[in-house]
């Protein structure tokens, strides 16, 4: 019996138009215990392109997936974007095309999908790359702190020193 039950969990399957999470290992690995958990999403089953693999769109990039990665979602509220992603989805468009990824970092690149840090102070998102960063050296941070953030604080600092108000 128990053996029945792996296999049903093995070969679950996912339609087009599903919602599902997404399991980040470029994150997992470098992933400070301060960042989220490794679930990417919720994102959108857009195409089936074998029985296991599957094309997931996110709101940020397209993946190509193993159904071992995924997950079904099963919130209740799903972001705006997504919910149009599915309408567009149904009207039979190719949303995998659509092309205007969210820009992140100092170079104001979209995810690359390797290892990127997020600020603990403005939140931002940063490529590794970009501001000198492993997942190993971010391990051993308590926080991180951006160089535009880093630049602010010490704008701030000096103020506070000199008494002069912060603009
Ligand atoms: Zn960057
Ligand atoms: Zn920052």
């Amino acid at each position: 019996m128990k053996r029945d039950y792996d296999v049903r969990i093995l070969e679950r399957e996912y339609k087009i138009g599903d919602l599902v999470y997404v399991l980040d290992t470029a994150k997992i690995k470098g992933r400070a215990k301060k960042l989220d958990p490794p679930w990417k999403g919720p994102g959108l089953v857009c195409e089936k392109l074998s029985s296991y693999v599957y094309k997931i769109k996110l709101q940020k990039s397209v993946l190509t997936i193993n159904h071992d990665r995924l997950k079904p979602c099963k919130d209740r509220e799903v972001p705006p974007w997504l919910k149009q992603c599915q309408h567009r989805l149904q009207d039979g468009e190719d949303v995998t095309k659509a092309t205007n990824p969210d820009l992140y970092c100092l170079c104001r690149k979209p995810d690359d999908e390797l290892f990127m840090i997020q600020c603990d102070f403005c939140n931002e998102w940063y490529h590794g790359a970009c501001v000198d960063l492993t997942p190993e050296l971010a391990d051993t941070m308590v926080k991180f702190r951006c160089p535009r953030s880093e630049l602010w604080h010490r704008k701030v600092t000096l103020h506070i020193k000199a008494n002069i108000p912060v603009v």
